[in-house]
């Protein structure tokens, strides 16, 4: 018997089909920006698919060539849309920087990805300034501005976007490649040791935002007016870039500014329907709500992720502003999709209750994304529900790989990929993360998990944040402490927040010690920053450690 191959067309997945899909089907859906000045721009898929084929003109005509590295350094933005698809359409590689990380981290990265040319917003033109004779590759700076916005600089070699574009040919002919090449570097941030380089491709990028769009995910669609909060430096924006082009919804991007007063006003003036962020975005839009009194008329649905999605949250937004929350997984390595928390037909047959405790879980299986757990032998764990052990993932959208071998081999020798998430599954498929390995609190050899603890302070209302993070115990090996930051006009105690806990978690989970902070330091993707914090409480006594048990 030998295999017969199919007779379909053997036609590339690439990037550039997505923005010339959006141009000829949906043309004047509009794609609406808040600049960093805050107005609104506005402009539709077709100019921008014209531009982006003028900009890849000027790339090629700068001397950019196929597997190049051209670095991004900024805002989410029609003209930072224009770069993402030039770029990765000439076959070069589109590397987004986040701006948050550390000098230091900016340097090292650039100088990785050896970037030759950068487009950055006007705003980080004095911070590559003071990089600049540190990154001695590049030989190119574009400023993503007009005209009449381009800063002052001493920068040497700096392009205006709209200079550098005016007058080019307003059709390119993309290069028709193998849909494996690569097309864009994102860096993970890197909170131990050097940051490591995920190198997506066409095909990857592709295959993802079908899954983007699928209605079992995040559902992108025609209809949607998508705001795109999470940054485009953050896992591509989890791919909405993308998945937007591909089924021509609206986008708009809101530029640097994402307090809940501006958000708003763009989720009521664009007619807002979906909208992805991580979880510190939401309650800045909550806290504005509750002071305001305002509503979210439009909203259907958003998608939360990056880290825990508080239960009061989706809860309230559920019931008090009618928005569906999808609670989502994933890691930058995955391009991000993980898993979704869009419930399934069986699910919503179950008391509302329930339905809540599932939507606290990171979300099901989807097709793409294989899942297990395993003990630290390797061995595949039950999925009941209850053993918790590594999360491993395998499919056409996650890494098998950092950028120039960093980290050496990753993958299992089965080929899976370790998440450094511990998670448990359960019968249905659902995924609900414990901890990410390095912030599980060991007591007593026995494993307690950091998110439970703070999904229960969460729901006290004199909360506004929290993280649990394992103090050293001379009996127990490590003990729970439980750091809060309490909302404007709470003056609950650590007793009263102690006491919340009763009857919610075994008795010997209790965190053994409430600390109030004014706030809590994050990493530059939004995620409460745990090294820092256990660094600061390394020496903290707990007033458990002296007490006889
Ligand atoms: P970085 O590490 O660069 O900040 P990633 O977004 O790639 O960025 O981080 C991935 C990690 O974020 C996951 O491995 C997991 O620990 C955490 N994470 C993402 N989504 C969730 C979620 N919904 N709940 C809990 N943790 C999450």
């Amino acid at each position: 018997m030998s295999l017969m191959r199919g007779l379909m067309m053997e036609m590339p997945l690439l990037i550039s089909s997505l923005i010339r899909y959006a141009a000829e089907y949906h043309g004047g859906r509009e794609i609406v920006t808040r600049t960093i000045e805050k107005d609104i721009h506005r402009t539709t898929y077709a100019e921008v698919y014209r531009r982006t084929q003028q900009l890849a003109h000027a790339l090629t005509a700068l001397g950019a060539e196929p597997g190049d590295r051209i670095g991004t350094i900024g805002w989410n933005s029609h003209r930072h849309l224009e770069v993402y698809y030039a770029v990765s359409g000439i076959g070069a590689i589109l590397h987004t920087i986040n701006p948050r990380l550390f000098a230091d981290q900016l340097v090292y990265i650039m100088n990785h990805a050896e970037d030759r040319f950068l487009f950055v917003d006007s705003s980080f033109v004095p911070l590559i300034e003071q990089l600049a004779d540190k990154l001695p590759k590049v030989e190119g700076i574009v400023v993503m501005a007009a005209e009449d916005r381009m800063p002052e600089t001493t920068l040497a070699n700096v392009h205006c976007h709209e200079t550098l574009i005016a007058g080019r040919p307003e059709h390119y002919d993309w290069p028709r490649f193998d849909e494996n090449t690569a097309s864009s570097l994102c860096y993970t941030s890197g909170t131990t040791g050097n940051p490591k380089g995920v190198l997506y491709s066409h095909r990857s990028t592709v295959i993802h935002s079908w899954c983007v769009c699928s209605a079992d995910t995040l559902g992108i669609n025609n209809r949607d007016s998508l705001l795109v909060i999470v940054p485009m430096f953050h896992a591509n924006a989890w791919g909405t870039p993308y998945a937007a082009a591909m089924c021509g919804a609206k986008l708009v991007f809101p530029g640097p500014h994402l307090d809940g007063q501006s958000v708003h006003e763009l989720i009521e003036s664009e007619g807002i329907t979906a909208s992805a962020a991580v979880p510190t975005v939401w309650l800045g839009i909550l806290q504005y709500l509750e002071e305001t009194g305002k509503t979210l008329d439009t909203l259907e649905r958003v998608a939360i992720g990056g880290t825990a999605a508080p239960p009061v949250m989706v809860r309230t937004l559920q019931e008090a502003y009618g928005v569906r929350v999808c609670h989502a997984w994933g890691m930058t390595e995955m391009s991000p999709l993980g898993t979704t928390g869009v419930l399934k037909g069986e699910s919503l047959m179950l008391p509302k209750e329930e339905q809540y405790k599932l939507q606290e879980k990171q979300g099901r299986g989807i097709y793409g994304v294989d899942l297990k757990i395993v003990d630290d032998d390797g061995e595949p764990l039950a999925r009941d529900g209850v053993a918790f052990g590594n999360l491993m993932v395998r499919g056409p959208w996650i890494s098998s790989g950092y950028f120039k071998g960093e980290g050496g081999d990753v993958l299992d020798p089965d080929g899976w990929f370790p998440t450094g998430d511990v998670a448990t599954l359960d019968a249905e498929g659902y995924m609900q993360i414990t901890d990410r390995a390095k912030d599980v609190i060991k007591s007593g050899g026995e494993w307690i998990g950091s998110i439970e603890l703070e999904n229960v302070a969460m729901e006290h209302p004199g909360v506004a944040e929290c993280a649990v993070i394992g103090v050293k115990h001379p009996k127990w090996d490590e003990r729970p402490l439980l750091l809060a930051v309490r909302r404007p006009g709470s003056n609950v105690t650590p007793a009263e927040l102690l006491g919340f806990f009763a009857g919610k978690v075994a008795k010997w989970w209790l965190p053994d010690d409430v600390v109030f902070l004014d706030e809590l330091p994050h990493t530059p993707t939004g995620k409460v920053l745990k090294t820092a914090l256990r660094e600061r409480f390394a020496d903290h006594v707990l007033p458990t450690a002296g007490v006889a048990e």
